[in-house]
Order: C-alpha cells, then sequence, then structure tokens
C-alpha cells in the first residue's frame, strides 16, 4: 500500500480525524447506519472514536435517495447515503470525535484524559513510557441517549461530593489480565484512598448511590448544550452492544414510485421541487430528461414535481409530537399496506420500463399448496430494492415502539430534514395465507388463549417502559394470526437457509399482519451490486414450495430442547414467545424485524395433547 495522500485540513478537526477517517473509509457505507451509526464508537487500533451528528458531516458528495412513502412516515424531506471516504480528494464526509477521553497506560498505570499523555501527534501512546495507551473499557450511559466518560474519581473516592479531581491525586487504572472479572481492576489515586475495584459498577443503582448523576452530555453532537437529566446513570462496557442500537425503518419500493414518471423524476426532484413549471421546463431540455422517453413530455415532469410536492407539505408541516407519532404510526401502517397490495398482484417485466419492483405468479398451478397448505397464493419477487434509514438510537436498553420521545436520541442538533440511508436490493417470495381457513384458526380458544398469554406480557413491559409518560401505550401486535405468520417465516428461513445454502443472516422477513392482512414477504437483499444471492424466487416455485414447506414443519415439530420447549408457557427474556428457543424457532437478529419475539411453533404444529390446533397439522400426517 502506498502512503496516504496528504490531506486538506479542515476547520476544527483535531489531526487524528484524518486516521479516522483513513479507517472509516473502510467502513461500509450501509455500516454507517447499522453498525457504526450517529452516536455509535468506532475502535481504531488501540484509539476509540464516536461518530459526530448527521449536521457535521460534509453531505456535498452524498447521494440522494429517494423513497417518497417512507420520508412521509419520518416526516423528513428525503435520505442522503452517508458520504464514502473517498482518499483520492482527501474528503471524508462522516466526522468523528475522540471519545471516551480517558485512557489507562498498562505500563505506569496513570489514568487520565487522553491529552495529558502528551501523546505523539498521530498515535496513541504514553509519553513516558513510549507504551501504547488503552481507551476506557468502561462508559457511562442513561436511557435517553446521554453519554459520558465514565466517573472513576468519583467511583474510587466514594462518596465524597466534591468536585472530580478534588483530591488533586492522579488516578491509576490496573487489570490483572488473568481473569475477566470486574474485581480484577482495580481503581486507585496517589492521594492515597483505598483502591476500589469495579465490581458492582453495573448494578442499576450503584452509581447513583455513589451520588453520581447523569450530566445530559450529548458529546456526538457538535455545540450540544447540557441537558437536564433525572434518569439513573449506568456503566456499560464500550465494546457492549448496550451502548447503542439503531432505530431503523425501511420501505419496499413499489409502483407508481418504483417506476415510470415518479422513478425518471426523483434522482432530480431536489433540484426542481423549488421551481416553477417554465424553469422545470428548462431543465428538461437541458439535462436532456426525456431522450430515448417518448412516453412522457414535460409536462408529466412538471405534474410529477407538483405532486410530490403537495404530498411532501402535508407530510414535513411543523406539528407536535404527539400529532407526528400518531402521524407516523399511520403512514406506517399505510406503508406496510401498500406493499401487500402490491405483491398481491402481479407486477410482471416490462422491457420498456426501469423497474424495481418486479413480482408474478408462479407459472405451475398451486392448487396442491391451496388445498393441503392453506395457502392462497405464491408470489415470485423477482426484483425488489428496499431502502433502510437511521432515525435515532437508544442506549442501555432496547429500542421499544412504547419509548417516550425523552429516549429518541437525536441525530443533530436541529431536528433534521434529511437522515441517513442506503438502498439495498434482492428478491424474494411472498405467501398469502388463505382468508377463510385462517379465520376459522384464529378463533380457537387454545389459540386465543396461547397469543392472550404473549400479549399480556408484551403490553405490561411496554406500559412499563412507557413508564409515566404521556404516550400512549401501543397495542401489542401479538394475536393468533401474528405468531402464526412469524413462525411461519422463521421456520422457512430456517429450512431455505439449511437446505438452499442460504446464510440464514441473509434471508429476512416482512410481515403484513392485520384484519385485512395475511401475509409473509421471506426475501435477500445486499447493497452490494453485484445484487442478492440469487435462487430464492426459486424456492416459490410450487412444488418446491410444497416440500420446503412440509420439510420445514417436520423440522419445526421437534426442537433438542423438548419437552422443555413446547411446555413453555413464557420463554425468552421477558417472556414474549411460547414454544420457541435457541434450538428452533429464533434467527440471527438480521433476519427478524420482530426482535425475535412473538414466536410460538405451537401455531404451525399444534401441541403434544391437541396437535389439531396447528394451523398446518393437515400437512404433517
Ligand atoms: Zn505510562
Ligand atoms: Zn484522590
Ligand atoms: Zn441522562
Ligand atoms: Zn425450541
Ligand atoms: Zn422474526
Amino acid at each position: 500500500m502506498g502512503p496516504v495522500p496528504p490531506r486538506t485540513r479542515r476547520r476544527g478537526l483535531p489531526s487524528t480525524a484524518a486516521r479516522t477517517a483513513r479507517k472509516l473509509g473502510e467502513i461500509r457505507r450501509a455500516q454507517l447506519i447499522t453498525t457504526y451509526g450517529v452516536g455509535a464508537m468506532i475502535a481504531v487500533e488501540n484509539e476509540s472514536f464516536l461518530v459526530r451528528g448527521i449536521d457535521s458531516w460534509d453531505i456535498s458528495e452524498a447521494p440522494f435517495i429517494s423513497e417518497p412513502r417512507l420520508a412521509w412516515q419520518l416526516g423528513v424531506a428525503g435520505f442522503r447515503m452517508p458520504p464514502a471516504p473517498d482518499t483520492d480528494s482527501a474528503r471524508d464526509g462522516v466526522r468523528a470525535v475522540r471519545f471516551p477521553e480517558m485512557y489507562s497506560c498498562p505500563t505506569c498505570h496513570q489514568l487520565q484524559p487522553f491529552r495529558k499523555f502528551n501523546s505523539p501527534t498521530g498515535r496513541a501512546e504514553c509519553s513516558t513510557c513510549q507504551e501504547s495507551l488503552v481507551p476506557s473499557r468502561f462508559v457511562m450511559a442513561c436511557t435517553h441517549g446521554h453519554l459520558e466518560d465514565f466517573p472513576y474519581w468519583k467511583w474510587v473516592h466514594r462518596g465524597n461530593r466534591t468536585e472530580s479531581g478534588g483530591c488533586g491525586g492522579q488516578l491509576t487504572f490496573q487489570a490483572d489480565g488473568s481473569t475477566a472479572s470486574l474485581r480484577a481492576v482495580q481503581i486507585g489515586c496517589s492521594c492515597g484512598v483505598e483502591k476500589v475495584s469495579l465490581e458492582g459498577s453495573f448494578r442499576r443503582q450503584a452509581l447513583r448511590e455513589l451520588g453520581i448523576r447523569c450530566s445530559g452530555r450529548r458529546p456526538w453532537i457538535k455545540d450540544a448544550a447540557a441537558e437536564v437529566c433525572q434518569e439513573p446513570p449506568r456503566t456499560l462496557q464500550r465494546g457492549s452492544s448496550s451502548v447503542w442500537f439503531p432505530v431503523m425503518h425501511s420501505a419496499l419500493s413499489i409502483p407508481p414510485w418504483s417506476q415510470g414518471i415518479a422513478k425518471l423524476v426523483a434522482p432530480h426532484y431536489n433540484d426542481l421541487k423549488d421551481e416553477d413549471a417554465a424553469s422545470i421546463k428548462v431543465y428538461v431540455r437541458i439535462r436532456k430528461l426525456l431522450l430515448h422517453r417518448p412516453k412522457y413530455t414535460d409536462e408529466d415532469v412538471v405534474a410529477e414535481v407538483e405532486r410530490r410536492r403537495a404530498a411532501e407539505t402535508v407530510a414535513t408541516e411543523p406539528v407536535d409530537d404527539t400529532e407526528a407519532a400518531k402521524r407516523a404510526g399511520d403512514y406506517r401502517r399505510k406503508l406496510y399496506e401498500g406493499e401487500y397490495r402490491s405483491l398481491s398482484k402481479p407486477h410482471p417485466e416490462d422491457a420498456e420500463e426501469d423497474q424495481e419492483f418486479v413480482c408474478v405468479p408462479p407459472v405451475a398451478s398451486i392448487d396442491a399448496l391451496r388445498t393441503s397448505l392453506g395457502l392462497a397464493q405464491v408470489m415470485l419477487v423477482k426484483r425488489l430494492r428496499e431502502v433502510r434509514v437511521l432515525q435515532s438510537f437508544r442506549r442501555v436498553e432496547e429500542p421499544s415502539p412504547a419509548d417516550s420521545q425523552l429516549r429518541q436520541a437525536a441525530i443533530s442538533l436541529e431536528k433534521p430534514s434529511w437522515l441517513p440511508a442506503f438502498e439495498v436490493s434482492g428478491e424474494g417470495v411472498f405467501l398469502r395465507l388463505d382468508p377463510e381457513r385462517l379465520r376459522s384458526w384464529e378463533e380457537q380458544p387454545e389459540q386465543v388463549a396461547r397469543a392472550t398469554r404473549i400479549r399480556e406480557n408484551h403490553e405490561r413491559l411496554l406500559s412499563a417502559r412507557a413508564g409515566d409518560s404521556d404516550k400512549q401505550v401501543p397495542p401489542s401486535p401479538a394475536t393468533p394470526r401474528f405468531l402464526l405468520l412469524h413462525a411461519l417465516a422463521h421456520t422457512l428461513i430456517n429450512e431455505w437457509s439449511l437446505d438452499g445454502g442460504y446464510p440464514a443472516a441473509s434471508l429476512r422477513e416482512r410481515l403484513y399482519s392485520d384484519e385485512d392482512m395475511a401475509g409473509v414477504l421471506i426475501y435477500t437483499a445486499t447493497s452490494d451490486s453485484a445484487g442478492s444471492l440469487g435462487g430464492v424466487v426459486a424456492q416459490g416455485e410450487p412444488d418446491r414450495l410444497a416440500v420446503s414447506l412440509r420439510a420445514a414443519l417436520h423440522r419445526a415439530s421437534w426442537c433438542s430442547n423438548d419437552p422443555l420447549c413446547m411446555e413453555s408457557q413464557a420463554s425468552g427474556a421477558d417472556s414474549l414467545n411460547m414454544a420457541a428457543c435457541h434450538a428452533c424457532l429464533l434467527l440471527p437478529e438480521t433476519s427478524c424485524e420482530n426482535n425475535n419475539i412473538l414466536l410460538d411453533r405451537a401455531t404451525l404444529i399444534g401441541t403434544p395433547e391437541d396437535q389439531s390446533i396447528g394451523f398446518f397439522h393437515d400437512a404433517l400426517r
């Protein structure tokens, strides 16, 4: 590898930023949303950085991503792909800042802010010992997303209410490498105070009992004032997943947006949205927008811009938080309904259109699947595009639909007009259950009772999470129908990955469940231009599907943890599953859009006492 080209210095950036940027360059754009998004920490060699808010990114070269339906749901004008670092132009759009501040030296054991080590530029070294420094393994955070250095001084000077550093001593950090236990991590101070290990520091009230409060800091946002915060601060491992949970949303691109005039205008919309009809027509002529597009006129372009502008005005006009949350909920429901409608209808390939959504029924008849397996429809989704967006993130606890506004950590100082996103393309199979058979099945008292038990546990958890905030607790989606569709998706993903050789993590589910919807989309999609792994569509050919669905149901009828698993009345961390565990139904987290909760194998195959309560019990005979 040749030398790194010289970089232009940018205002306000420490010299280490260039190093970070070079490393950030090794991070794929999609990871800047899924793994290393705004507010997340990135370990770079022996240093650690925090990804800055989107308002400090240089997005001049960040491509626009169009997905109007999702933009309306989230109340923004549009999406941008995170800027990709480009070593040639010495640009790195995504900014990062050093965090945590506290480092220690494994040789002299000093524990202090990084700058006090006088490390040579471009390295992270103790200038006394020439030893590589180690960033603090521990940080402090709260459920409102605030983040700060672990309060080592206050921890070791237990209960001392003076300012940090009030003794004038030098802190030390010693870890006995022979064990990973917190008891082996000893914090000391040269003032002579007794050494204290970090044992017990992860207890819920451990820091609060020492009078330590959250100071409401948001170091990922430039110039963010500290917020008043009453939440108990918690100790977290810097590298643990609970430091950063992304809050992502996604939508499939469906007609009319995915093709025709809407798709043609989408990449230019930002240039056109503030223009009048005459200027739009000039733009169309100069940019040769309609070259090879005999179907459309410049009037069509004007109409499309106006249509979209009207829709956007409604979506992004300022409203209060309650109204925004309600509207987001409505849009989300509409989004899924729109997809469900599109998936249920043939959208064949059209050589004249540049399509993002192609979906057709299989050529062979699905009669056998209908009569013996209760499927009403199978669609082969030959082409799909999905846009995934980072809206916010959480710390300490996983996101919940009951989260109050306060828990939704901001990704910029002001409410953003755009959100970071990436698009993936792929293919999948859509299955719809026979509504009549479903209706009589879901009224069975045993299934109703099982679903009710999960729903009650779920709603108890949701209202605990909403706490005493004004937010209305959202209802749990757990119904017999939802549990059945969810178990079906998981068992098919398991089967296809074992049988078809796809890594399970590359297959995803999307569930369409409410009174008028009963469908499952199983798909694979990547941001790779090479497209998906291919072959998933073939799993939807009726003969093959009948075989794999039967095999999946057989597999689901037995778990290596049975009889325990099958008899379980409430499994999983919060008792949000019934008969489901890691040995049978649970999937890698990337595959499941529902956090691996609300799963019950008995919906598919019944219980040992009564197999007939399984939706598919006939198929197993
Ligand atoms: Zn040292
Ligand atoms: Zn001291
Ligand atoms: Zn806080
Ligand atoms: Zn199991
Ligand atoms: Zn799932």
